[in-house]
């Protein structure tokens, strides 16, 4: 003998099966049962926003021209063993 309840959802207040077949009960659905565990707005179901990068670089051109010749050291140190 299996007793199926309507219960409101919690969440949403909408009727949902307060039964074996609903794994979320006594929310009406996943969605409901995952925020009400905090669970919606831990990040796993977050939506990637895409924030307009606001690092961009100058191009003078007029930079310190020591840069470009600091970079002509061969990395050869370490003896080949
Ligand atoms: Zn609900």
């Amino acid at each position: 003998m299996t007793t199926i309840r309507e219960v409101k959802c919690p969440l949403c207040g909408r009727l949902s099966l307060y039964a074996p077949t609903n794994p979320y009960r006594p929310f009406c659905s996943e969605r409901c049962r995952l925020i009400d565990l905090g669970e919606w707005a831990d990040g796993k179901y977050a939506i990637p926003v895409h924030k307009e990068a606001q690092s961009y670089q100058e191009e003078s051109g007029d930079e310190d021209e020591a840069i470009l010749s600091n970079n002509d050291a061969d990395g050869d140190s370490e003896p080949e063993s």
